[in-house]
């Protein structure tokens, strides 16, 4: 990259929350050629040169001419415009100062001294600079001696002055606003084309208002509206019932997961009666070992299974229970033991799986891990072996 100094420019560097001009210098060799530089960043230094960087050099001396990106300055002088705008008019409704200002890449913010306003204020203040767009008063600037805005200042005309010395250049808003500003604005209010509020945020100092301005007003009302289409046809309703359909739509699934919960633990139950009548007691005690395989069963999760090792030893005395899902890797495994049988479940898996390297554990009567399903069977005969010599 090459940065580029000019005996004078049109291009806009960075400064004042506003963020610089892109465009193109193009010059003419000696040979006749057309020599093109785009310029893709635009800066000032303290000194006040103005740096303009490009990927292609440009020998010292060339005459060139300069080609400012309209739709971008454009767009620039929109969201900056409608700030002064914003600004003023959130003042003189509400008396919130304007703290900073940042023009984004997508929408742009004022911070302000106030820490709440309400939905009703917000359109009040949007109606209101809608109301002076469409009315096309004259934007027009004017640079007077520091001394003299030093006066304005005093007198309350300005709120506030930059500290680089010299003059002071004024934008005036018919009527409206006084600004000393050096960014881009337009020529009458008209040209702004419109202000959307996009929304507040909460700021440790104050609340950040995000707006759009004129064409990427439309660019922003566009995009919403495509989102709003492409939900509203997903739920087979109009635009403007979409929030309704929503709401009734999270009730039906609150309402469904409770149903849900309750079907799991009827089922738990029923499963668990099932599984005892197919392995009835062996001497002194019965062990139900199962791993369950089946992918069409895909409720069978960790949750499930401490379900229905509860149901298993609670209906049931000297009974233990060894059970898996092999639908994840690794597979899922709760162990559990009726409390008359005073087994210790928890130390006996810590210990089964500490032997893998693995951990796991949980109470006397119920616990928990993961194992790699290759390791599974084994782990179960082992302790299946435990329970029935314990
Ligand atoms: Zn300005």
């Amino acid at each position: 990259m090459w940065q580029i100094a000019l005996d004078r420019s049109a291009f806009y560097p960075t400064s004042g929350g506003q963020p610089h001009d892109t465009g193109l210098l193009t010059a003419t060799s000696s040979g006749g050629a057309l020599l093109e530089a785009p310029i893709l960043a635009v800066e000032e230094d303290e000194q006040g040169e103005v740096w303009h960087t490009t990927p292609k050099p440009l020998s010292a001396g060339t005459a060139v001419r300069g080609y400012v990106d309209w739709s971008r300055r454009r767009d620039h002088m929109q969201q900056h415009s409608g700030q002064h705008l914003l600004s003023a008019i959130v003042y003189r409704q509400l008396g919130a100062a304007t703290i900073s200002f940042h023009l984004g890449e997508m929408t742009s913010t004022i911070d302000l001294a106030r820490e709440v306003i309400s939905q009703e204020e917000l359109e009040r203040v949007e109606d209101a600079v809608n109301e002076i767009i469409a009315e096309d008063r004259a934007v027009t600037m004017r640079t007077i001696p520091r001394s003299e805005a030093e006066m304005l200042l005093a007198a309350g005309t300005l709120h506030k002055l930059p500290d680089r010395e010299g003059d002071i250049r004024l934008i005036e808003i018919d009527e409206i606003d006084l600004n000393a500003c050096g960014g881009t604005h337009v020529e009458a209010t008209g040209q702004i084309g419109g202000l959307l509020i996009r929304g507040t945020e909460r700021m440790r100092q104050g609340l950040r208002v995000e707006f759009v301005c004129g064409v990427r007003a439309v660019a922003t009302a566009r995009q919403d509206l495509a989102a709003l289409t492409r939900t509203a046809a997903a739920l087979s309703v109009g635009r403007l019932d979409v929030a309704d359909a929503v709401d009734r739509l999270l009730a039906e699934g609150k309402a469904a997961h409770k149903t849900r919960q309750k079907l799991t633990e009827e089922l738990a139950g029923y499963h668990a009666a099932s599984l005892l009548l197919q392995h009835p007691l062996q001497g002194d005690r019965r062990v139900v070992r199962i791993a369950f395989t089946d992918p069409g069963a895909g409720y069978i999760d960790a949750g499930y299974l401490k379900l229905l090792a509860s149901r298993l030893i609670a209906s049931a005395p000297q009974t233990c229970a060894l059970l898996a899902s092999t639908l994840e890797e690794p597979a899922r495994v709760v162990v559990a033991a009726s409390a008359d049988l005073k087994i210790d479940c928890g130390s006996l898996l810590r210990e089964a799986l500490a032997a893998y390297g693995l951990r796991g554990g949980g109470s006397p009567t119920m616990a928990q891990g993961q194992i790699p399903r290759v390791h599974l069977e084994a782990l179960f005969s082992g302790l299946e072996g435990r329970f029935l010599n314990a």
